[in-house]
Order: C-alpha cells, then structure tokens, then sequence
C-alpha cells in the first residue's frame, strides 16, 4: 500500500467511525469493512442501499449489514471460511444438547433405579406380593432398555458429527491454505506476506532483512514463447528461490514477477550474500518450451536487499528494497543491490 493509499484509509476510518456510532451499529469487523466502503464512495449502489435501510430503521439491521456485505464486499474466499466456521459452531451446539439431553436421561434413570430398589429392599419388611416385585423388575428392564437406545443414538450421532467434523476441518484448512498461498507457485502470497511481515516487524525487528527479486525482461518471455512458459519461468523461479530459503527466511510471491524474502534476524551481509546466492542460482536455470522444444536459458533476476533501521515501517522499508531494486535494473540487471552490505 502506497503511502498516498495509507491516508485515504485512515481519512476513510475516521469518517466511518462517528457514522457508525450516529447509527448506533455494533463494531464488529463486518461492519466496520461495510462503513469503511460506504465513506470510500467507491460502490454507489451499497451506498443507496445503505442510506435507503438507515432512513427506514434508523440504523442497519445485522441481518441486512451481513447480506450488504456478502453482496458487495467479501470474495468467495472469505465466504467459504465464515460459512464452514458457522457449521462448525453449530454442529459444536447441536452435540452439546444431545450430551446434555443424554445426561438428563441418564440421571432420571438413576433416580428412579435408586427408587425401585429401595422399594425392593423393603419387600421383606413390609410383605410385597411376588405381583408387585416382578412389576418392580419389569419397570427396571424398560427403563434401562430405554436409556441404552439412547445412548447407542447418541454414540450414533456422535460418530456421524465427528465424521462430518473430520471432513469440515479438513476443507476449512485447506481453504485457510489457499487465501495465503499462490496457486501458480505453491509458495505464499502477498497476503500471508502482509501479515508475517507486519507481525516481525511489531515483535522482533532488530536485524530483520527483506531482499526483493523482479524477473529481468520476464515480458519478453511471454512476448516471444507465449504466457504458459512465462507461467513455467515463474514457477521454476519460484521453485529455484525456495531452495534457498532455510533456518528461518520465507519467500513469498509479491506480485507478477517479484518475489519477496524475509529474513528475521540477520545481518545486511548475510541478507546480500544469499540475495547473491539466489541470483546464481536463477541464472544457471533451463526450461524446455513445450511448444517449439526450444532450451530457454537466459533467465535472470535483479535483487534489492535492505535491513530494518529503527522506527522505520514496513512501507518505508520495502520502499527501500524496491529503490535498491530499480537502481539494480538501471544499472544492468542480473545483480544484487547494494554492492556492499
Ligand atoms: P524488468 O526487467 O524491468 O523487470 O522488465 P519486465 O519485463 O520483467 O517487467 P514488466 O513490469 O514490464 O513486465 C512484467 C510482466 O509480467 C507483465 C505481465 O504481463 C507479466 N506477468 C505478471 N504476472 C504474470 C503471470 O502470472 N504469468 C505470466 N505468464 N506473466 C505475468
Ligand atoms: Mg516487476
Ligand atoms: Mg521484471
């Protein structure tokens, strides 16, 4: 995010806050992305919509601002996750009744157990009938009957929602994949980018380094051989970049054809010798374009490497790595940037 495109944000959450409060809208995360679009102005007919449910109920409704929001604001991602979270949660209810509903039973039959063989222990005492005891017993067998039916349906249902849990969790993991890594080259997204590198930098900034990598001439790739091998040259990239990325360091796919690599707790040398490494690396690659059975072997990529200074922000320190970058292209390309570190 530019810096320019960080001010708008925080103009835009200081009008949506006061309106949401005007309106008296709970601050939950849905709304707040809600309240943020309708001062962003960028979506009319949220707008309208919006003025439209606020002048009828003087406020939004909660089901409305989750329909509103499904409509105009989440991708199907999002969508996905929240949906399997709500089944998750409900099964999660649904078996707690039954575990309580199993107990009331199980405790009403003890009860009455209890009951019925105080009733037998007093038969010698007070003379029962042989009538009364087989009345006693059959009441037993019943009752116990009763409470092992349901016991085997709740065991039954338990086992179901286990199964059912298994499978959610499953597809709910593997959608958490998704939203954080790249579907052409398996490797994390800008995404999960965002969020480690925020997250290094609140908590452990000292020595952590970023090298940023740009393909050189990578259009000419799909100009000449066509946007499949250019898919092909990336993930090699991808692939030749993640070889080098141990103890610690993590790559991410940055945006088309720039990649990014964090590296907590380094040194600039370090950082600048295994930018260098990679750089080797990527040169020293060979694709066979499947369509002409053409060798292609003259790929290479140009690399800014930076180390965090204090109280600089993640923005100011990637601006960094992208000058170092661009001043690796003017200079020739297929180098590392800066020459000493
Ligand atoms: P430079 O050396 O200055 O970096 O030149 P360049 O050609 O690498 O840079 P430029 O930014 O001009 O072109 C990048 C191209 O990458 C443009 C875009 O079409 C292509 N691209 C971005 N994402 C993908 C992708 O996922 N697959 C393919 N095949 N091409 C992509
Ligand atoms: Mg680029
Ligand atoms: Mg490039």
């Amino acid at each position: 995010m530019s810096q320019e495109s960080l001010q708008i944000a925080a103009q835009n959450l200081k009008k949506a806050v006061p309106l949401m409060l005007k309106h008296r809208i709970p601050t939950t995360p849905t709304n707040y992305a809600l309240w943020y679009a309708y001062v962003d102005e960028q979506l009319p007919e949220l707008n309208q919509h919006l003025d439209t449910l606020v002048a009828q109920y003087n406020t939004c409704p909660p089901i409305n601002s989750e329909l509103l929001y499904r409509q105009y604001i989440a991708d199907s991602v999002e969508l996905d996750v929240r949906e399997m979270r709500q089944n998750l949660d409900a099964m999660v209810c649904e078996l707690s009744q039954s575990l309580k509903d199993t107990q009331a039973d199980t405790t009403q039959f003890q009860s009455r157990f209890e009951h019925n063989l105080a009733k037998l222990n007093r038969i010698e005492d007070e003379g029962v009938t042989i009538e009364q005891v087989l009345d006693l017993v059959r009441n037993l067998v019943k009752e116990s009957d009763h409470i092992r039916a349901n016991t085997v349906f709740f065991s039954e249902q338990l086992q179901r929602a286990q199964t059912e849990i298994d499978a959610l969790k499953h597809k709910l993991q593997q959608t958490e994949k998704d939203v954080l890594y790249d579907a052409l080259t398996g490797c994390l997204n800008r995404r999960a980018f965002d969020d480690d590198f925020s997250g290094v930098l609140s908590q452990a900034p000292e020595g952590c380094c970023i090298i940023l990598a740009d393909i050189d001439h990578f259009k000419v790739f799909n100009d000449s051989y066509g946007h499949q091998l250019g898919d092909q040259v990336l993930r090699a990239v991808a692939k030749r970049l993640q070889e080098f990325c141990r103890e610690g360091c993590k790559l991410y796919r940055f945006g088309g054809e720039e990649f990014v690599i964090i590296i907590p707790k380094s040194q600039l040398r370090i950082a600048r010798q295994l930018a260098e490494s990679m750089r080797r690396g990527i040169e020293k690659l060979t694709l066979k374009d499947r369509k002409s059975d053409k060798r292609v072997d003259h790929i290479s990529a140009s690399f800014g490497v930076a180390q965090w200074q204090a109280k600089q922000t993640s923005i100011q320190l990637i601006e960094q790595a992208d000058k170092l970058l661009y001043e690796a292209k003017r200079l020739g390309r297929n180098r590392v940037m800066p020459i000493n570190g």
